[in-house]
C-alpha cells in the first residue's frame, strides 16, 4: 500500500501530465510558492468559482457580488492592521543561509513526536486487533503519555510566546529542543524576527514613500470599504451579504505543498453584514451551511471536520475552520470567522466617513457587525484533486488511474468517440458533438483502440463517455458510459443532453 506522502507526489506528477497545474516560468526553473492553470485546471477552477458563486449568489437574494481592484489606498492596510499586524516570525539558518517560519520548525518538531506515537499506535492495533481500544492505549501506555505530555508542553509554550508576540521565547524554545536546520544540520541560528507578508510596490512614476502600494492580502477589505456604496446602490437590508472572488498576494516564507500555501492565489469571500448583537446566531447559521456545501459534492464526510478556536484574533469573537483531509493530514480549507465591527469602526475611524446602517425597524443607526466566509479557491482545487486521484486494480487484472471529481466540477463533462474512423462514424459523431457542446464542454476523440481513449478520459475526470458504433447509425442510439462504476448503457441520441444534465444538478 502506497503512504500519504507518496500519493501526493503522484497528485502533483499527474497534475503536471494531464495538463491542470505547470510551475511558473518553468522553462526559467520556475518561480516559488506560484503555479499556473492549465488546459484542464482552468476548467475544474471555473467550475469551483461558479459552484460556490452559484450557492452564494444566485441562491440567496440577500447577497450579491462584486469585483473590487487589487489595488487599494494604502490607508486601507493600516486601518485593517495588516501594516503594523501581518506578520510571521522568521528564523535563518546562519550556515545554509536558508529562511525558516520560526514557528513551523516547532510545528514540525512537534509532528515527528505526533508521528511516533501513531507509528506505536498502529503497531498496537496490528497485535490487537479487533479489541483495539486505541483510546484505552493513549491513556495508559507510559511512552504515549510522555510523548504526548512533551507536545502539549512545547504548544503551550509555543502558543503563548506567539500571543504575546515574545520572540526571544521562541529562540528559546528552539534552542532547548536542539531543532537543526534540515538543509546544514546545523544549529546556527540568527534571533526570530517579525517579517511583513505584503508585497509593496511603487504606483506612479516618482518614486518616493508616498507612492508605496500593497499587493492586497485578502480580498475582504475591498468588500468592506465598498460596504455603504453596495447597501446604498442595492438598498440592501441587513442582514445582507457581499461576495467577492479574486487575488490575493502573500509573501509567504514557508511556501511549500504544492498549491496549498501560494505566494499569489485566489479567496473567495463573502462578508454578512447582521445586527449587532445577532452575529453568534449567524456565524452557526454559516457553519452550517457552508459546510454543506462541501457534503453536497458527495465527497465522504470523513474528510471534512471543524476545528474551533480558542484563542481568537484581537478583531473576532468566534472562529472555525473547515479542515480537510489533505494527503499531509488535516489542514485548513476554509475560515469562518465572526469579525465583530472591527473592521468597518476602523475604516469609520481611519477615512473620517460614516459608515452606519439606518436600521428602519429598530429606528437607529449602528455599525454592522460582521460573520465571514472565507475560501482560498486553490486549496479547494488541491482538495478536490487528492480526493480525486485514485489508483484502481479492475477485476480483469488491469489497472486504472481515475480521477473520482464531482461531476459538477469535471472539466470535460463528456467526451465523443466513434468506435472506428470509417463507415461515416466520425462524421455522426461529430454531430452529436456540435450539439452537445453548447452546453457542455466536450472532447472528440478518434485515435487508439476504445479502451486507450477511455483511460485517457479517466485520468482528466471525464465523467460521460459516448460511444459512437455502428447500431447508432441503424437505431439513433449510443452507449454512455459511467466514469466511476464503468458501466454502459444504451440510450436514444435525442435523450443524451437531458440525462448529462440530470446528473450534472446538485441541492445546494
Ligand atoms: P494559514 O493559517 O493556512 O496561513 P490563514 O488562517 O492565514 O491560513 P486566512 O487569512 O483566514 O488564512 O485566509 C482564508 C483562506 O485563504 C484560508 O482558509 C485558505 O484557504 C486561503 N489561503 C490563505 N493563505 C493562502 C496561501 N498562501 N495559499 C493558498 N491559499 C491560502
Amino acid at each position: 500500500m502506497q503512504n500519504n506522502e507518496d500519493k501526493f507526489k503522484k497528485v502533483i506528477a499527474h497534475a503536471k501530465e494531464y495538463g491542470f497545474i505547470f510551475q511558473s516560468s518553468e522553462i526559467y526553473d520556475g518561480l516559488s510558492a506560484v503555479y499556473d492553470y492549465a488546459q484542464n485546471g482552468v476548467e475544474l477552477k471555473n467550475n469551483i468559482k461558479n459552484y460556490w458563486w452559484k450557492s452564494m449568489v444566485q441562491m440567496n437574494e440577500n447577497i450579491v457580488g462584486i469585483d473590487s481592484a487589487i489595488f487599494m489606498h494604502p490607508t486601507v492596510w493600516k486601518a485593517s492592521g495588516h501594516v503594523g499586524a501581518f506578520n510571521d516570525p522568521m528564523i535563518d539558518n546562519k550556515d545554509s543561509k536558508k529562511r525558516y517560519r520560526a514557528d513551523v520548525l516547532v510545528e514540525d518538531f512537534m509532528a515527528k513526536i505526533e508521528a511516533k506515537i501513531n507509528k506505536d499506535i498502529e503497531k498496537a492495533r496490528k497485535r490487537f486487533g479487533d479489541s483495539f481500544d486505541e483510546e484505552q492505549y493513549r491513556a495508559t501506555n507510559s511512552r504515549i503519555i510522555e510523548r504526548q505530555a512533551k507536545i502539549d508542553d512545547i504548544s503551550k509554550k509555543l502558543y503563548g510566546a506567539m500571543e504575546s508576540e515574545n520572540l526571544a521565547s521562541i529562540k528559546t524554545l528552539i534552542e532547548e529542543l536542539g531543532i537543526t536546520c534540515p538543509l546544514s544540520g546545523s544549529k546556527n541560528w540568527t534571533d526570530v524576527r517579525q517579517f511583513n507578508l505584503m508585497f509593496s510596490t511603487q504606483m506612479g512614476s516618482i518614486s518616493d514613500d508616498a507612492n508605496e502600494i500593497y499587493l492586497r492580502p485578502e480580498t475582504a477589505q475591498g468588500i468592506f470599504v465598498n460596504y455603504l456604496n453596495v447597501q446604498k446602490t442595492g438598498r440592501m437590508k441587513i442582514p445582507f451579504g457581499i461576495a467577492q472572488i479574486g487575488k490575493a498576494f502573500r509573501n509567504e516564507i514557508v511556501a511549500r505543498q504544492f498549491i496549498f500555501r501560494m505566494r499569489e492565489f485566489e479567496q473567495m469571500e463573502m462578508q454578512f453584514f447582521v445586527r449587532p448583537g445577532e452575529e453568534l446566531k449567524w456565524f452557526e447559521y454559516w457553519k452550517n451551511k457552508r459546510i454543506a456545501w462541501h457534503k453536497a459534492l458527495g465527497i465522504p464526510e470523513d474528510n471534512y471536520r471543524f476545528h474551533d478556536h480558542e484563542k481568537l484574533a484581537h478583531y473576532a469573537n468566534a472562529a472555525s475552520d473547515i479542515e480537510f483531509k489533505f494527503p499531509f493530514g488535516f489542514k485548513e480549507l476554509e475560515g469562518i470567522h465572526s469579525r465583530t465591527d472591527f473592521d468597518l469602526s476602523a475604516h469609520q475611524e481611519f477615512s473620517g466617513k460614516k459608515l452606519q446602517y439606518f436600521d428602519p425597524e429598530l429606528n437607529k443607526s449602528y455599525v454592522p457587525y460582521v460573520v465571514e466566509t472565507s475560501i482560498g479557491l486553490d486549496r479547494m482545487f488541491l482538495s478536490i484533486l487528492s480526493y480525486a486521484y485514485q489508483e484502481e486494480k479492475l477485476e480483469d487484472g488491469s489497472s486504472r488511474v481515475v480521477l473520482n471529481i464531482p461531476p459538477i466540477l469535471a472539466p470535460v463533462k463528456a467526451t465523443v468517440l466513434p468506435l472506428t474512423k470509417k463507415d461515416g462514424l466520425p462524421e455522426k459523431a461529430k454531430e452529436i458533438m456540435n450539439t452537445l457542446k453548447q452546453d457542455y464542454i466536450c472532447q472528440y476523440d478518434e485515435k487508439d483502440a476504445i479502451g486507450k481513449r477511455y483511460r485517457r478520459q479517466d485520468a482528466i475526470g471525464t465523467p460521460y463517455c459516448i460511444t459512437i458504433d455502428h447500431q447508432t447509425l441503424t437505431d439513433n442510439t449510443v452507449t454512455i458510459r459511467e466514469r466511476d462504476t464503468m458501466q454502459q448503457e444504451r440510450i436514444d441520441i435525442d435523450k443524451l443532453s437531458g440525462i448529462i444534465h440530470e446528473k450534472l444538478k446538485i441541492q445546494f
